[in-house]
């Protein structure tokens, strides 16, 4: 075969392949669709069961169940869009070894080879999407292998497209089932689910890649995926602008008479946060551009003090709503690299051509003042969040020593999970303020569903209900479970018992309530 007869075969696999995208686009329409009254089925199915059980209901909503899976899988494989991602840069390689990772337990035989070349060229796109993509196609490679042979990834840059190839040694493609690939639920294995392929077709066209396949029969295959680079506007050096400049205007009117060249500049810079502005506005009612001109002011003027109060100013409302620190850090980086285009510019324009301490001096000044920016604005971030972060704890503290008023004098704290001396240490601190605050006058601690407690926690435990009872406050503990009781025993507890035992939850509570009724 030529190397013609090999391209006119790859096109037409091109074709064919992405029709096949769309082809997952029209399943994912209909699944839609269809959806909707099988919903509706559903919940007049659940109804009729209110009437009166039914082994064929049950039938019928346990299929209706399938059906609905299905089609619930089929939206999410097919149609990423519905799914907002943020595109972002992404490094495959990077993302292709961490892939790997999650095959670790199936390795033993499966030799892999990687061969990693220019991994420094990102990609755009979705990068959850991305990674299920290249999941999706890893794992099938293992499964034609059954456990046995090679796994060659690839990662290259050729002209402007990202390629990366996985080559499996494995069972193969049959020719004519090549034209099926990618078909929502088209499989050949009896766990399949046909959905892999037609996830990473259509994520892969919709990043503007493309995606070929090289397969024999029991020799193995290979899926080249080609996707389009990031492009990089990088330009070095200082660039000579076409700006306004009358005779001695100060620098701050220069940059206000070129506010538009400035903004015009700037969103030259900062690519990725450009498409990001409009949304930014609307999240958090920040205006970037205006924030831009306004940093610009304060850093050239040397308004040391206004700068600070902004910077912590904006790290707060950053960190308030959840924005990507990314972003920032490009738009400041940009900032500053407009800003240096725009003082080289005014010194040509005015003529004052500062030697080289002046010039130095400047540098410093600048520099420095946009540092103390970033430096005031991330400290206000982490702040922020770093506080929200401890209310979060507390409410998490909270959560975790439930104590559930049954009346005044009554409560029950029901504990869950593992018991360690952290968590004894809060628990104790709770239910003594709780008890100090609330009166209580009988607490009623149930066991049934914590883990076996070490003997320190025991330990520990024991002191918190001597606690307890040093307020005047009486514990009753129920759910004790054989392994507790050993170790309560084996520390002594028992023969002097602070605490009272009953069996279960509900017993305790029985007792309490018809006591407290009796004393009434
Ligand atoms: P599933 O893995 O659930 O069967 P996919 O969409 O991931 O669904 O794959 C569809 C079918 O394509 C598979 O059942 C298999 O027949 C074939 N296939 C995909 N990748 C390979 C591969 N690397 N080697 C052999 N067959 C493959
Ligand atoms: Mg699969």
């Amino acid at each position: 075969m030529n190397t013609n007869d090999r391209m006119t075969q790859e096109s037409e696999k091109d074709t064919h392949l992405s029709q096949l995208a769309s082809v997952g686009q029209i399943a994912a329409g209909i699944a839609h669709e269809v959806r909707n009254p099988l919903t509706a089925v559903k919940g007049f199915l659940q109804l009729l069961q209110q009437d009166g059980r039914n082994e064929y209901i049950d039938i019928a909503q346990s299929e209706l169940e399938n059906a609905l899976t299905t089609l619930n899988n089929l939206l999410q494989v097919s149609k990423p869009d519905l799914q907002d991602e943020e595109s972002q840069t992404i490094y495959l390689a990077v993302e292709l070894e961490s892939i790997l990772n999650l095959f670790q337990d199936k390795l033993y035989d499966i030799t892999v080879n990687t061969d990693f070349n220019y991994t420094n060229v990102p990609i755009v796109g979705k990068k959850n999407q991305f990674k299920k993509a290249f999941f999706n196609l890893i794992k099938n490679a293992m499964e034609s292998m059954y456990g046995e042979g090679t796994l060659s990834i690839m990662h290259d840059v050729k002209g402007n497209d990202v390629i990366v190839t996985i080559k499996d040694t494995g069972v193969g493609i049959p020719k004519d089932k090549i034209q099926l690939l990618g078909t929502p639920f088209f499989t050949t294995k009896e766990q399949g689910t046909g959905m892999g392929l037609t996830q990473v077709f259509s994520v892969i066209y919709q990043q503007g890649g493309n995606i070929t396949v090289d397969s024999q029969e029991d020799q193995g295959t290979m899926f080249t995926i080609k996707i389009p680079k990031q492009q990089q506007v990088k330009q070095r050096g200082v660039k000579t602008l076409n700006l306004h400049y009358e005779e001695r205007l100060t620098m701050k009117d220069f940059f206000f008479e070129n506010r538009y060249e400035f903004e015009e500049r700037l969103l030259l810079e900062a690519i990725n946060v450009k498409d990001k502005i409009e949304e930014i506005h609307k999240i958090g009612n920040i205006n970037l551009l205006e924030n831009a001109h306004k940093l610009v002011l304060f850093v050239v003027e040397e308004r040391e003090h206004e700068l600070i109060s902004f910077a912590k100013q904006e790290g707060m409302a950053w960190a308030k709503y959840s924005l990507t620190l990314a972003f920032k850090l490009e738009w400041i980086q940009a900032i500053r690299r407009t800003l240096w285009d725009f003082l080289y510019n005014f010194d040509l324009l005015s003529k004052t051509e500062a030697d080289r301490k002046e010039f130095y001096t400047l540098e410093k000044q600048i520099n420095e003042n946009i540092d103390q920016f970033l430096t005031y604005f991330f400290i206000s971030y982490s702040n922020y969040k770093d506080e929200l972060l401890a209310a979060q704890r507390k409410m998490v503290d909270d959560l975790s020593v439930p104590i559930i008023p049954i009346n005044r004098e009554i409560c029950i704290l029901p504990l869950i999970g593992t018991i360690d001396l952290m968590r004894l240490s809060t628990i104790q601190e709770k239910v003594l303020s709780q008890i100090e605050h609330h009166h209580i006058q009988t607490l009623i601690i149930d066991l049934s569903g914590v883990t076996p407690m070490e003997l320190d926690a025991s330990n520990q435990f024991i002191k918190i209900i001597e606690g307890i009872s040093m307020m005047g406050c009486k514990t009753i503990l129920t759910g004790l479970r054989a392994d507790i009781v050993k170790n309560l025993i084996q520390i002594g507890v028992g023969f002097n018992p602070l605490a009272e035992f009953k069996g279960t939850l509900q017993q305790a509570l029985n007792d309490v309530i018809y006591d407290s009724q009796l004393n009434k």
